[in-house]
Parts: structure tokens; C-alpha cells; sequence
């Protein structure tokens, strides 16, 4: 039922949200405007004097959509892994667009603020609770980071949320010790679903994977060198094999170039095929953001099929 529902949309969809200024910033040199639901322009300034860029997506979340707004579009997709379904979701941007805002949340969670990772535990648990008389349902979490291409898992142990909350806070314990790295890592959380269907026996297997990728942004060229250069060129390969993976899929192409990184290479096979994949592109609204918010824009195109 919600497959019939997300075949619709296709496989690959590309949603945009703008983060809203923060307590305390200055609002008015915002180049950013969300025209409708589907559209945001960009108020450039160039050579020839000032001009508008418009960007088209599947959806346009504006800087006062709520969490659970976002995840409601976002919950079908999430269901159909009950389904057997394979589903990606990503969240792209550079630091401070508000990644973690999407997939987590704040740092004092609240129901309300929850992000899209507790929600989407919470549905899964609560509909296989519903099918518990008709379906079996056993489904496992794993959670990993991606750190210079080397991957660490970030749980030892087994229930479910607190699990969740150990890995973002070995995540953080991280990222105080390393100048935030968790900026500069991808980190990904795995739900492994397998149904038994109780009268007929049959089996079907689905999973998830919900990934907070690294900053998108360019390092300053007087901050690259050693570990920092390091580090940003495994995250610039990282982020172009992703986009050029997604992008060989939007546009049907048959070779898809996993092999190019760890992150591509581990999602491999819940990208493509019958796979459904869901790109959060993040911008942040401040003037001097608007580097990095055309080269955000720039990627959603490449690899959305709007
Ligand atoms: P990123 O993970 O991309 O580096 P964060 O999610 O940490 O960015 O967001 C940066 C800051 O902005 C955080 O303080 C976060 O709570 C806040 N923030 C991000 N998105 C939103 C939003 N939609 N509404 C309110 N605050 C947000
Ligand atoms: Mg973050």
C-alpha cells in the first residue's frame, strides 16, 4: 500500500530545506525566498547587476516548517521498508545548514523537536506492533561513522533508543576531542527489517539507512593543510561519489560508479534497483552562506530527476 503510494513519485527524490535564522542573527540580507512548495529563488549579484536563480525539488521545506511537517512527507517512504523495501535518506548541506537538526534534532530533544532517525523508529515499532497477529516482524539497528573513508561502528551493544542515543553522544565524545568532527564524518544509522508473513511463512527483508553526511563546504584554502586537508579531500571524494552515484541513477545510466568511495560502496545495495533514495539538500539563509548555498543547489540539480 505505500509503495503504490511512493511508486508514484519515483525512486530518487530530492527535498530542499532552509534552516531560519538563529536567536540573535540579523535577518536582513537573506538571499534566500521559498516562492511555494516546490521552488526557492536565490537573489544573486554578478557583473551584470543583480539577478534571481530558481531551484525546482520535489519539496521545499521554508525555515518554519516543523519536524513533524518534514517527517510526515518523508513517513511513507520510511514504511514501505516493512514492505521489503530498501530506502536511503540523506542529509546534505554544510556545516550549520541544520543536517542534524533533520536527522536528530536539537541538543535538548523534546517530542516535539525529535528528528526524522526517533520518528522513524517510533513508526516502524508502532505498525509492527499494529501487524503483530498477521506478520513477524524482528528488526535490528546499527550505527556506523565514516571518518577519513575508515569506518567505526558506534554501538557495542541492543535496545533500540538508547542504543540510538549512545551512538550520537560517541559521536559528540568525538567530535569535543577532535575539533568537531562529527562536521567532517558521515555517520549512518542502519534498521535491518525481516516480516515473516504467519499464515503463509513467506519471508521479506528490508532496511533503511538514514545518513547525517559530512560538511559540504570548501576548506579555506589558509586552513588546508595536514590532518585538515586530509580530511577534506576524503570528504570531497566521498560527497562526488555519492552525487555521481545518485546522479547515473536519476538519469538511468548503466554504470553506476559504487566502487569510488566506502559510503557508496557500503549503500550499494539500497541504491538503485527497487531501492528508494531521499536527499535532504540543507542551505542556510545568511548572505555569506551564498558560496556554499549555490554549490548545495548546484549538487540537488545534479542528482534530482525534477
Ligand atoms: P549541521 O548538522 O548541518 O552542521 P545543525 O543541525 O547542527 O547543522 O544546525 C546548526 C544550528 O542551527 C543548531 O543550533 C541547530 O539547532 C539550528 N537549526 C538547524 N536547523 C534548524 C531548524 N529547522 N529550526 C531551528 N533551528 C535549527
Ligand atoms: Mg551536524
Amino acid at each position: 500500500l505505500y509503495n503504490q503510494v511512493q511508486d508514484l513519485k519515483g525512486n530518487i527524490r530530492v527535498y530542499c530545506r532552509i534552516r531560519p535564522f538563529l536567536p540573535g542573527q540579523a535577518s536582513r540580507l537573506n538571499p534566500v525566498e521559498d516562492v511555494d512548495d516546490r521552488t526557492i529563488e536565490i537573489a544573486t549579484t554578478s557583473k551584470h547587476g543583480k539577478g534571481k536563480k530558481s531551484f525546482t525539488f520535489n519539496k521545499v521545506f521554508g525555515p518554519s516548517a516543523k519536524q513533524e511537517e518534514v517527517f510526515a512527507d518523508t513517513q511513507p517512504l520510511i514504511r514501505s521498508v516493512l514492505d521489503g523495501y530498501n530506502v536511503c535518506i540523506f542529509a546534505y548541506g554544510q556545516t550549520g545548514s541544520g543536517k542534524t537538526h533533520t536527522m536528530t534534532g536539537p541538543k535538548e530533544l523534546t517530542q516535539e523537536s525529535m528528528g526524522v532517525n526517533y520518528r522513524a523508529l517510533n513508526d516502524l515499532f508502532q505498525i509492527t506492533e499494529q501487524r503483530k497477529d498477521t506478520i513477524s516482524y524482528d528488526i535490528s539497528v546499527q550505527m556506523i561513522e565514516i571518518y577519513n573513508e575508515q569506518v567505526r561502528d558506534l554501538l557495542a551493544t541492543d535496545d533500540v533508543i538508547n542504543l540510538m542515543n549512545l551512538g550520537h553522544k560517541n559521536r559528540a565524545v568525538g567530535s569535543t576531542a577532535m575539533n568537531d568532527r562529527s562536521s567532517r564524518s558521515h555517520s549512518c544509522l542502519t534498521v535491518h527489517v525481516q516480516g515473516k508473513d504467519l499464515t503463509s511463512g513467506a519471508v521479506l527483508r528490508g532496511c533503511m539507512h538514514l545518513v547525517d553526511l559530512a560538511g559540504s563546504e570548501r576548506l579555506d584554502k589558509t586552513e588546508a593543510v595536514g590532518d585538515r586537508l586530509k580530511e577534506a579531500q576524503h570528504i570531497n571524494k566521498s560527497l562526488s561519489a555519492l552525487g555521481d552515484v545518485i546522479a547515473s541513477l536519476a538519469q538511468k545510466q548503466t554504470h553506476v560508479p559504487y566502487r569510488n568511495s566506502k559510503l557508496t560502496q557500503l549503500l550499494q545495495d539500497s541504491l538503485g534497483g527497487q531501492a528508494k533514495t531521499l536527499m535532504f539538500v540543507h542551505i542556510s539563509p545568511e548572505h555569506d552562506a551564498l558560496g556554499e548555498t549555490l554549490s548545495t543547489l548546484k549538487f540537488a540539480e545534479r542528482v534530482s530527476t525534477v
